[in-house]
């Protein structure tokens, strides 16, 4: 069966970038699914539907058709068409896209997606929280990369143009603080996952880490 690179870990541990280093190095596909979940939370703000609103979001969640790309070089992801690439990195979506993760409905309609996604022809590096857990437990490489929160602050600020790490750091901490609290899917290390802690590393030495497991 293809090979399925499973990637999990804290936002701003340097997830995507090791992902997509990893996939361009390797020939292998790539999907980013916190992307799916905040096309899906994009899509709810925009249709008025209250985000604290478990059974609404529930009700909703089916509608919207949300596409990603897998080239590693250009990710990209629609919703009903519209690419939402730039609008899923607003702050209206990272204050509210850990609410409407944690519904039921919406994580199984969004897992449907990513096993669609990941059955395609091709090996593929797949990104996310519960990659290693519940979307691929079978993927025979899974890492769980995590950093400490100031050079997360920092990677995250410098990634969006903010001027306020500060304020990146309590946005990035607070939704840690729900991913990992939370009881549907909580952020938890996969069985079998290697961790790397990220910090003091480059990208181009954690991107070797992780090929050199690939090829182990
Ligand atoms: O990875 P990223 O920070 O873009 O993910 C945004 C949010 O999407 C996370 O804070 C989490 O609430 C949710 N998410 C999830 N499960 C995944 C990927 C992301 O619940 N596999």
């Amino acid at each position: 069966s293809p090979l399925v690179v499973a990637v999990d870990g804290t936002s701003g541990s340097g997830k995507s970038s090791t992902s997509r280093g990893v996939a361009e190095r390797l020939g292998l596909r790539y999907l980013d699914t916190g992307a799916m979940f905040r096309a899906m939370t994009w899509w709810m703000l925009r249709q008025g539907v209250d985000v604290h609103d478990a059974d609404a979001v529930a009700a909703r969640c089916g509608e919207p058709e949300i596409v990603s790309g897998t080239d590693p070089l250009a990710p990209s992801i629609t919703v009903d068409g519209t690419d939402v690439a730039v609008a899923i990195r607003e702050d209206d979506v990272n204050a509210a896209v850990s609410p409407v993760s944690t519904v039921p409905e919406v994580r199984g309609r969004l897992l449907r997606l990513q096993r669609e996604v990941i059955a395609a022809d091709g090996g593929i590096v797949v990104e996310g929280r519960d990659i290693g857990s519940v979307v691929a437990p079978d993927a025979p490489v899974k890492v769980y990369l995590s950093a400490d929160p100031a050079a997360r602050a920092e990677r995250r600020a410098a990634e969006a143009g903010a001027a306020d790490v500060e304020a990146t750091r309590e946005s990035l901490l607070a939704r840690d603080r729900i991913d990992s609290g939370r009881t549907t899917a909580p952020l938890v290390m996969a069985d079998g996952a290697v961790h790397i802690d990220t910090t003091g590393h480059t990208l181009e030495e954690v991107i070797g880490l992780v090929v050199a497991l690939v090829e182990d």
